[in-house]
């Protein structure tokens, strides 16, 4: 606690705390020589035009030194209170001698008053003390709330991961921009590393934490000085660039931004699914997508812009990774259509809008029925007729496929059960399923529903599923598929050839036949080369011990080519399009006629 801290009154000024300090010693130093001067006579003086008596002289100058006594205290503090403390030490001792010399009592209210004023200032200063310390407890308590403030200030302003401005400070950001009278032009860029919450949670999220904190700061490295990065959401940022800068330049910066992305991959360590990694199955390849806005040509407010930044990273990300999109009105529209579609798929079943039709497949060298594809349709008033490879993915994005696939499973097998019973044939009934209800933790107790509820056999059930269950572990994959054989279930594996899935991978899992794509099939009636990709892989599934069922025969000379390689089955528009169930009816007939 400093000197002034104790003052009551501090005088900020040192110059004038000084020249007060000098001038009430001068003062007070004269009044005590004057008052013996003036008491040894009585008599009356002439001041200015008053006459007054030397005793009332003597009274003022007393309190004029008690007033200069007490104002040291209030200015000055404890050095107030030591210089009053001596000064009123001299004038007693003055006051005493006077007293003793000329043997009388003149100066003794004097001597009274002077011990008054030490009473007051000792009371004063004890005040002034107490004051300080309230004071000094008042400083810290303004501190302690000023740290609490900005504390909350980062907390709501700033990511706490990476210390980059959060969503809320980056939509401020942007509104300010808007407004700003000196920025004519920006861009904002909203930059995602894609499956970044599946890394985490296979990596862990330390590792994740800590590959996010080193690539924001690679990113710093990089980073124009006047531009704004912040982190939005779990592994999406945004880059607000408020300067000129032409679209090729553009490009470049954010691909820079973007192999940072790769370039830090390490930091994740080896994980479950890149253990297997080959040329053939690159195991984990992370990467990232970007969409990109412009102010004022494409929206001139924060919500605008961050929303079709948003709709051009939605679209970017539909185009594959690593893709960097502009965003421009058409990409909105489509959006808004997608989403008025996942509202009326939402409730497809319910409004009764989906139906089933099924496609035949036959032997190849006979013709004679091997059974019959169930494929989804969806009629919906407003769309009209929605093609499956369209709404199949919605309702894989909204999480309704789950929903739409066991009513698919349960309409078809109530529908055969029937069908299988009123006409006995060998025919299997397929239907297709979606990688997300193989992998969904009730699949199997959901696939023991249907079969007990519809009374289905399950030998006469094939089950297709794509390559890309092999997004899941292989250990999974090969439970969940053993548990499916033992119910007497066959599985056949879609769309062969259009992934990525090794060949190795493939061979040890429990598949009973192969479906050929159609785009393989196409190919057939092209040019020789690309005929004898169809030729390897009938090779493959043959040595493997795989039977294939090619898809999409459209022509006699695309038949004659598959019968003359011994591929197995055909299904496709000239055998067969996919048909009511009423027109499945006779051709069952057709074929319980030939088994009897
Ligand atoms: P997919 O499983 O490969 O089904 C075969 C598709 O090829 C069907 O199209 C079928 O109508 C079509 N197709 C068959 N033969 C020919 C032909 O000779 N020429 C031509 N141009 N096309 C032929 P669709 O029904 O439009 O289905 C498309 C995709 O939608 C299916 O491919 C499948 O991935 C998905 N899908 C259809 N129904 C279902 C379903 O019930 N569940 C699930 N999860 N997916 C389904
Ligand atoms: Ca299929
Ligand atoms: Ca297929």
């Amino acid at each position: 606690m400093n000197i002034s801290e104790t003052s009551l009154i501090p005088l900020a000024n040192p110059r004038v705390r000084k020249f007060c300090f000098v001038l009430m010693i001068t003062v007070y130093l004269g009044c005590t020589y004057l008052i013996p001067v003036l008491n040894s006579s009585v008599t009356t003086k002439q001041l200015l035009f008053l006459e007054i008596r030397t005793t009332s002289l003597c009274g003022i100058l007393n309190e004029l030194e008690i007033l200069i006594m007490i104002c040291y205290v209030i200015f000055y503090g404890k050095l107030g209170l030591i210089t009053s403390s001596v000064l009123g030490c001299i004038n007693l001792i003055i006051s005493m001698v006077h007293i003793l010399r000329m043997k009388e009592l003149n100066s003794i209210a004097g001597i009274i008053m002077t011990l008054i004023a030490f009473m007051v200032n000792i009371v004063i200063y004890s005040y002034s003390i107490k004051l300080a310390k309230q004071n000094a407890k008042l400083q810290e308590y303004y501190e302690n709330i000023n740290e609490k403030q900005e504390s909350l200030h980062k907390l709501a302003y700033f990511d706490y991961l990476t210390d980059l401005p959060n969503r809320r400070n980056i939509v401020e950001t942007i509104s300010s921009l808007c407004r700003s009278q000196k920025v004519s032009t920006f861009k904002l860029i909203v930059i995602d590393i894609k499956d970044f919450k599946r890394i985490n949670d296979v990596a862990g999220h330390q590792k994740g934490d800590s590959f996010l904190k080193q690539l924001v700061s690679s990113w710093s490295s990089i980073q124009d000085k006047n531009d704004i990065l912040g982190r939005i959401d779990g592994a999406e940022f945004a880059l607000i660039i408020p300067r000129e800068i032409n679209n090729e330049d553009l490009y470049d910066y954010i691909n820079e931004f973007r192999l940072c992305i790769t370039n830090k991959m390490p930091l994740l360590g080896s994980l479950p699914w890149t253990e297997n990694a080959s040329s053939s199955n690159p195991g984990l390849i992370i990467s990232a997508n970007a969409g990109i806005v412009s102010y004022p040509e494409h929206g001139d407010s924060a919500e605008e812009i961050l929303q079709f930044a948003d709709t051009a990273l939605a679209v970017s990300k539909e185009e594959g990774p690593n893709t960097i999109r502009y965003f421009n009105q058409s990409m909105y529209d489509t959006l808004l259509n997608r989403t008025m579609m996942e509202s009326a798929l939402s409730c497809a079943i319910d409004n009764n809008e989906c139906f089933l039709v099924f496609q035949p497949q036959y032997e190849a060298d006979t013709k004679r029925l091997r059974g019959f594809e169930t494929l989804v349709r969806w009629k919906n008033k407003e769309l009209g007729q929605v093609p499956p490879s369209v709404f199949i993915p919605i309702a894989e994005d909204t999480g309704f496929i789950l929903t739409l696939g066991e009513w698919i499973l349960k309409s078809a097998l109530e529908q055969f059960q029937h069908l299988f019973q009123l006409y006995p044939t060998n025919a299997l009934l397929s239907v297709n399923l979606s990688v997300l209800q193989i992998l969904h933790p009730n699949f199997l107790s959901m696939l023991n529903r249907v079969l007990f509820e519809t009374r289905f056999d399950p030998t006469r059930l094939e089950l297709e599923i794509t390559e890309s269950i092999f997004i899941s572990s292989k250990e999974e994959v090969v439970s969940i598929l053993n548990e499916i054989k033992n119910l007497g279930i066959q599985i056949a594996l879609d769309d062969f050839g259009t992934s990525y899935s090794s060949l190795s991978y493939i061979k040890d899992l429990p598949f009973d036949i192969i479906k050929m794509d159609k785009s393989f099939v196409d190919t057939i009636t092209e040019d020789r080369k690309k005929a004898q990709l169809v030729d390897t892989i009938l090779a493959i599934a043959k040595q493997l011990g795989y039977k294939v069922v090619a898809e999409g025969v459209e022509t006699p000379d695309q038949l004659n080519y598959l019968q003359e390689r011994d591929c197995d089955y055909i299904q496709g528009y000239l055998w067969g399009k996919p048909m009511n169930i009423e027109d499945v009816i006779p051709l069952l007939c057709q074929f319980s006629e030939q088994i009897s």
